[in-house]
């Protein structure tokens, strides 16, 4: 059987041959079992009618988002996922730029909107939050479970997805049915089908939460949304819903192995974890194969490639050596090569350059940002990452740096011109600069390097409550500095390497 891409297809397959079997949703809340969801997904497009534009989701991960994707997909028109850990000015941005004709939003999350909190349930919001129109189910309730459709477009957008800028404006990825294809399509190194049941820890407003609900539903394997992070959490859940896959970021892999919880917990059913997102040191690796007794796999992948674009695999794992310190080899329909960042130049074999890929996986761009799919989509169809590394001899794929200076913490990433924006507002700052430093627990931490106006003494409690008042909380800084200068390049750009040196005198 292949897979044409659209969800609404996905999930009308799967709604014919095993109707009563579970679909999706979370360990403890809401649940849907393939009938139920092709059902209220049907309810959900003809609720939007046909004139709709995107549909837009705020709130935890939760069934409500499957039902949302797929009714979109019976429409034809692109479901988005917004991150609800957005600031209310950053989610306006978002929602001035995705102008989507429909938000759902969890009731917890209506002040997020600029709304006040009514309702206890998750609730329907026409016309980006300016109209109030009431609860999501009554919104459904009594609806045709069938409607008519068109065959879907493979160049349609299905989803599109935010990720942070370089600009600190937000970017919206757009994945299309031919993508989502090409997700399902590639041969990657586990195995799930009917019968797995998949635990997605990560958040739905990645690709990484999103691309597993869409793989889920593509294979007829059963997902779980696991919404507490907790080790015991997680753990509470594996074993209650048996399941056979997880999928984690290192520093979520890390507390759970090192928990004393894991010991007695019931891991038999347990097959397969795959971790990514972030560099997990070789020798978490160990702790964590040895403490679950799973096969590990790694993925490396990104929002514009509409998942995994290389794999280390089982049997990487199980040999060992340095090659765990690499990201694998890329999947199967994908190109990777490693340029010069500065020409664009194929770089000497085994030698740091930038990271390209090309493959059907990849978006076909930004929505509306022409400068940005200028920089990053290159010709030919290839894709410039952003991601620094080399190849071994043997086609493994070693990320050592990014050649942007994103941080990643705790698995969100983070542009430093964003808080640096925001602390140049403070009157009391004249300069700043925002690096990553390395933090045991979440990768990396945010930390700001600030020069004080002449005559000011800012205090540091004070700068990391301006910024938390104008950014999500993983964006602020967790350390500033109030430093004399700021190092420099000629040309006058702050030197980034420098500040991240440990000894960084200045
Ligand atoms: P996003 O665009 O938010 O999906 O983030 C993608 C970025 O996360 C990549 O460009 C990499 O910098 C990083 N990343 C993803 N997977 C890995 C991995 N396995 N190892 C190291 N970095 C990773
Ligand atoms: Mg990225």
């Amino acid at each position: 059987r292949g897979f044409t891409g659209s969800l609404a297809d996905m999930a009308d397959h799967w709604a014919r041959v095993a109707p009563d079997r579970p679909a999706t949703g979370n360990a403890g809340g809401r649940r849907l079992d393939f009938r139920a969801l092709a059902d209220r997904s049907a309810q959900v497009a003809d609720a939007l009618g046909d004139t709709a534009g995107p549909v837009a989701y705020l709130g935890r991960d939760s069934a409500v988002w499957a039902e949302l994707m797929v009714g979109a997909s019976r429409r034809g028109v692109p479901a988005v996922p917004l991150n609800w850990r957005l600031a209310p000015a950053e989610l306006a941005r978002v929602l001035e730029h995705a102008r989507p004709s429909v938000v759902v939003c969890d009731a917890a999350f209506l002040p997020s909107l600029g709304l006040e909190r009514e309702f206890e349930e998750t609730v329907v919001v026409l016309n980006g939050g300016l109209v109030f129109v009431g609860e999501y189910d009554a919104w459904l309730s009594g609806r045709p479970t069938t409607i008519e459709r068109r065959p879907a477009d493979p160049g349609a957008t299905a989803l599109l997805v935010y990720t942070s800028g370089t600009s600190g404006r937000p970017k919206a990825v757009q994945l299309t049915n031919g993508n989502i294809a090409a997700n399902l399509a590639s041969s990657a190194p586990w195995e799930v089908g009917p019968g797995s049941v998949v635990c997605v820890p990560t958040p739905l407003f990645h690709v990484s939460g999103t691309g597993w609900l869409f793989y889920c539903l593509g294979r007829g394997a059963r997902s779980v949304f696991l919404t507490d992070a907790s080790p015991e959490g997680v753990l509470r859940v594996l074993s209650e819903v048996g399941a056979t896959h997880m999928l984690s970021v290192p520093a979520v892999v890390q507390t759970l192995v090192q928990s004393p919880a894991v010991a007695g917990a019931d891991l038999s059913s347990l097959r397969t974890l795959i971790y990514g997102g972030s560099p997990m040191p070789p020798a978490v690796i160990k702790e964590a194969a040895a403490a679950l007794g799973c096969d590990l796999v790694q993925s490396y992948g990104m929002t514009e490639a509409c998942g995994p674009i290389t794999f280390l695999d089982a049997d990487d794992h199980r040999r060992g050596g340095p090659r765990l310190a690499s990201a694998g080899r890329a999947a199967d329909g994908v190109e990777i090569s490693v340029r010069d960042p500065a020409t664009g130049a194929d770089a000497p074999a085994g030698t740091t350059g930038e990271v390209w890929m090309r493959s059907a996986l990849l978006s076909p761009g930004y929505l509306g940002d022409e400068g940005d799919n200028a920089r990053a989509f290159g010709p030919d169809g290839w894709f410039r990452t952003g991601d620094a590394g080399h190849l071994d001899d043997g086609g493994y794929l070693f990320l050592t740096d990014r050649v942007t200076d994103m941080i990643i913490t705790g698995g969100e990433n983070v542009y430093p011109v964003e808080v640096e924006n925001v602390l140049a507002d403070h009157p009391d700052v004249a300069e700043v600069a925002v690096v990553g430093a390395p933090h045991e627990r979440w990768g990396e931490t945010v930390v700001a390097l600030v020069v004080a106006r002449p005559g000011t003494a800012p205090a540091v409690p004070e700068l990391i409550a301006f910024c938390r008042e104008r950014l999500a909380h993983y964006k602020c800084p967790t350390r500033v500095d109030i430093v004399g200068e700021l190092p420099r390049t000629p040309s006058g750009k702050v030197l980034k390497r420098r500040l991240r040196e440990p000894s960084s005198a200045v």
